[in-house]
């Protein structure tokens, strides 16, 4: 009994004196998937993207009746409001147009290139980007970087034929209004970190718009932390269209990833943790916090079955990027001649377009890049502590600028999202009495409004 009793005091000394980073035992079973708090600034940035706008901007691209790469892009063609070289320049002046209205917040810039000649570009063509940053505020977070794309050529049955009507509204006309409409909402507020909103050309010719533009950003270090590729995003009007809902494709084993860092995700289990699932796990939380009418369904693969886009662009550069597209596509209304054939209306006319829907889905990449632009850097150097056999987990990290707390997350391994988070504190340290084996952790920073930054999956520590 008194031996006891002097154990327990020294076990309570023991406590009391051991430096706080060295206890940080946490109580395991908190559950999550709990609503985050919304940002005001953002719930009201929502609130001007207009569906009205958007119809606008897509009607605008479906008039310059096509947008092929290989279509016309000479100075007369241009004036005349014809082919992608006008399309080209009208998107410049609208984001121009954006800056001007927040005191030329916006740099406005392209990326152009001759393309060599390739199975679906006959001539040396001139593809071009165009695309507006808005500059961090923070100096210590404006080198990290967000990004927002659709494509703005468009393309009928023949990808060659370089004069017939592309009109392009849902295939990618919406993605281009997301980039646009995002653009002129997001203007108006300043963010810690740098948006990047992209429009790309040269989709349907083999993705080289977006090629040329990741591998730039990729030698030039661009610390992009999650592309946000919107690619049919039209809410086609058919009768099976589920307008709640936008699918968010995620790449599940990194195609970027080398032999090395393929090893680790074979032994244990890393398969569905790439970075770009978590910018997915993200939208999805976004789109709890925010409730903006249309659910992020998560689709764990890359893309459809027989097509790609120009998030794999990114991917192969190895950044994080993923594909938002509407819940069911309707085939005669894209890559398709405008026709009428036994009753059926085949074209990628406006008119099929839910513009309401497009709204929304501008609406959930808004405030995924609001929300990471003004979040803390994730944590670096995330460890799991692996020397030796135990059943509670160690993690440690490295301390990221601006953040003033941290949170660890964990899951089981064949949960789809995360299930429970613990709140650590301002450590860099944490045990939890949860098996690493049976779960998976991240760790993400947190800043003093709540802003959460993406979750980083530890790297295994011996
Ligand atoms: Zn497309």
């Amino acid at each position: 009994m008194f031996r006891a009793r002097i154990l327990l005091i020294f076990a309570v000394l023991v406590t009391i004196f051991t430096p706080v980073r060295y206890r940080t035992v946490f109580a395991a079973e908190n559950r999550t998937a709990e609503k985050l708090p919304a940002d005001s600034q953002v719930v009201g940035a929502l609130m001007q993207i207009s569906a009205e706008r958007i119809q606008v901007t897509i009607e605008k691209l479906v008039r310059f009746e096509t947008r092929l790469t290989l279509s016309a892009q000479d100075p007369d063609a241009i004036k005349a409001g014809h082919g992608i070289g006008a399309a080209r320049e009208w998107i410049k002046d609208e984001f121009a147009r954006y800056s001007r209205d927040c005191g030329g917040c916006l740099e406005v810039k392209t990326d152009s290139f001759t393309e060599s000649p390739a199975e679906r570009v006959p001539k040396p063509t001139v593809i071009t980007n165009v695309y507006a940053l808005l500059k961090g505020t923070d100096p210590a977070n404006s080198g990290r970087m967000v990004l927002v794309t659709g494509h703005y050529d468009s393309r009928n049955s023949d990808t060659l034929d370089a004069s017939g009507a592309a009109p392009g509204a849902n295939d990618d006309g919406s993605g281009t209004a997301v980039s646009l409409e995002c653009a002129r909402v997001l203007s108006q507020l300043r963010f810690p970190a740098t948006i990047i909103f992209l429009a790309v050309a040269g989709e349907e010719q083999g993705l080289n718009g977006s090629q040329h533009f990741a591998k730039m950003a990729k030698e030039q270090g661009w610390d992009i932390e999650a592309v946000l590729n919107n690619d049919i995003v039209g809410g086609d009007r058919n009768s099976e269209q589920d307008p709640s809902r936008v699918r968010v494709f995620s790449e599940g084993v990194p195609l970027a990833a080398t032999d090395a860092e393929l090893r680790p995700i074979r032994n244990l289990g890393g398969e569905s943790d790439s970075r770009s699932r978590q910018v997915a796990r993200y939208i999805a939380e976004v789109g709890r916090t925010y409730e903006i009418g249309v659910k992020p369904l998560l689709v764990f693969r890359l893309d459809r079955y027989l097509r790609g886009g120009d998030h794999i662009s990114f991917n192969q550069q190895g950044y994080a990027a993923v594909r938002l597209t509407e819940y069911r596509e309707d085939y005669n209304h894209q890559h398709q001649n405008v026709r009428t054939e036994n009753g059926i209306a085949y074209g990628d006319l406006a008119r099929f377009v839910n513009f309401a829907y497009v709204a929304k889905v501008a609406r959930l990449n808004a405030a995924t890049l609001a929300s990471l632009a003004s979040a803390p850097a994730p944590p670096a150097k995330v460890r799991l502590q692996t020397k030796e056999l135990e059943n509670d987990s160690t993690l440690t990290w490295d301390a990221s600028p601006g953040s003033s707390s941290y949170e660890v997350l964990w899951r089981e391994t064949s949960s789809p999202e995360w299930e429970h988070v613990q709140a650590t504190g301002n450590v860099t340290r944490a045990t939890l009495p949860v098996s690493k084996d049976n779960v998976i952790f991240a760790v993400r920073a947190v800043d003093h409004q709540g802003h959460r930054s993406l979750p980083v999956v530890p790297q295994p520590e011996r």
